[in-house]
């Protein structure tokens, strides 16, 4: 028999929001923001992330960018797409080419 854990799993989101609220730490908002913010946006339209180079993005050129996220899934800049980390990830997977790690 297995364990109905979905339960489990959909309470634990309201209970973890609950407890930071309970906890009385208002200064939190203050301290510190709770995601990294950049400068650069990524380039690719569904992505909500941040391409700056000290964030591990990436510039790729237009036609990469095509290969994996099609025309007008992207957005150009300059001739080239800025992708945060997690979409360049994605992009050497879909490209594994000669370079390698
Ligand atoms: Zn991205």
């Amino acid at each position: 028999m297995k364990h109905p854990r979905k339960a489990l799993v959909m309470g634990f989101k309201a209970k973890a929001r609950k407890h930071r609220s309970d906890s009385g730490e208002d200064s939190e908002s203050t301290k510190k923001s709770s995601s990294k913010e950049g400068e650069i946006s990524c380039g690719i339209k569904d992505c909500a992330k941040f391409a700056d180079k000290d964030m591990g993005g990436r510039s790729l050129s237009i036609d990469n960018a095509i290969d994996t996220w099609g025309s007008g899934g992207y957005e150009a800049r300059k001739g080239r797409v800025r992708v945060c980390k997690s979409c360049y990830r994605k992009w050497k997977k879909d490209n594994k080419s000669d370079d390698m790690y």
